[in-house]
């Protein structure tokens, strides 16, 4: 195994890439899709479940690690890998974009970002060095920059400021990280939907130097056009031979078409938390399972899926403990959408590095486009 964080291009299709990330905790193919681990699990999901459906990597969340259990007590158990039993590569965000978007009493300063746990009211301090040592405690391998973004739309004057300050704050971030053989730190590109804001955030996070890069303030509520818009110009202003990852996306179309634009890396609580509000993604677009027209169908959600769900299960199965608001279904449904994102991302690695990345693409759209089977 490698020691150090590496970063290998194999193959590129267009603006589509492929290629894998070498970390000591084990390789990362790209393109990747992280599902995402918010409170040290991935829910309804055991970790060798998750590893089974082909991730190589998770996500876990800074702002609710920090608050319960705490960095420190995870640290003193052993570090967060060992603490929820998955011995992968883990990336954290930086607990930046949830302080922002789940608390209500905040001040931002210069310094960070104070504010009251959502859980108990207790008051706590988010900083650049705060995020880092909170990073470092948890053992992630990937540990993003604290950075502050708004909500879209917003007007240039609050994107362009928000965006300095980020800069600033990724230099804090990137002197507070230090040097950390074998692990990782992103800086993540912000600007909103400005492509001069998004390039003078690109120069500054070059400048400062980081192992891979993110894209930050999209998936915001601009919708999945104005993202596109920001992808058709944003990833190539960032190092072609570094990681580039797209925070918080998405739906399957929304991941696909930012693979498309060059994007590496992807992350998103949608098929896990679609698995317990009955909502089931499948090669010929969404299901609802809640619907009456599953109840007597014994058919599997896709008869072409290798999961759990798929390969025991029927649809009318799925509905029924759905219904009964059984335990399972949870379980069963986070399985199947976890196992679909990640044979996605598998499709797409083959096709990029078989060139053949628009006819994957057009059969991808080709299937959605026919709608769920028949009802019997
Ligand atoms: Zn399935």
């Amino acid at each position: 195994m490698t020691q150090r964080f590496t970063f290998e291009l194999q193959a590129t299709d267009d603006r589509a890439r492929t290629g894998v990330i070498r970390t000591p905790r084990g390789d990362i193919r790209t393109p990747a899709f992280m599902p995402v681990g918010t409170a040290a699990t991935v829910k309804a999901m055991l970790p060798e479940s998750v590893r089974a459906t082909g991730a190589d990597i998770l996500l876990g969340n800074t702002y609710h690690l920090m608050l319960r259990p705490t960095a420190e007590r995870i640290d003193r158990l052993g570090g967060l890998h060992r603490f929820m039993n998955w011995e992968r590569p883990i990336l954290t965000d930086s607990g930046g974009f949830q302080v922002m978007s789940l608390t209500d009493l905040r001040k931002l300063t210069e310094k960070g970002v104070e504010f009251r746990s959502h859980i108990d009211g207790s008051k706590h301090m988010l900083t650049p060095e705060r995020s880092m040592e909170i990073q470092r405690l948890l053992g992630s391998d990937i540990v993003m920059c604290f950075d502050e973004c708004p909500a879209l739309p917003a007007d240039r004057a609050r994107i362009e400021e928000s965006m300095r300050l980020s800069m600033r704050w990724a230099e804090r971030s990137r002197d507070a990280f230090g040097d950390r053989p074998g692990h990782a730190l992103f800086g993540i590109q912000q600007g909103g939907l400005e492509q001069d804001l998004r390039a003078e955030s690109a120069e500054a996070l070059r400048t400062i130097g980081f192992d891979g890069y993110a894209i930050g303030g999209l998936a915001v509520g601009e919708g999945q056009e104005a993202m596109f818009g920001v992808l058709d110009f944003a990833p190539e202003m960032l190092p072609r031979d570094k990681p580039r990852y797209l925070m918080g996306v998405g739906k399957p179309d929304d991941i696909v078409g930012a693979v498309k634009r060059g994007i590496d890396m992807m992350d998103c609580v949608l098929p896990s938390r679609s698995g317990r509000t009955g909502q089931v993604f499948t090669r010929r677009g969404v299901v609802n399972i809640k619907n009456a027209r599953h109840q007597d169908d014994p058919r599997p959600l896709n008869e072409y899926c290798t999961c759990p769900a798929c390969q025991k299960y029927s649809r009318a199965y799925l509905h029924h403990v759905f219904r009964a608001h059984e335990i399972i279904s949870s379980m069963l449904m986070t399985w199947h959408n976890l196992h679909y994102y990640q044979e996605l991302m598998q499709g797409m690695r083959e096709a990029i590095s078989a060139g053949r990345f628009a006819d994957w693409e057009a059969g991808f759209h080709a299937e959605r486009a026919q709608g769920d089977i028949e009802p019997l």
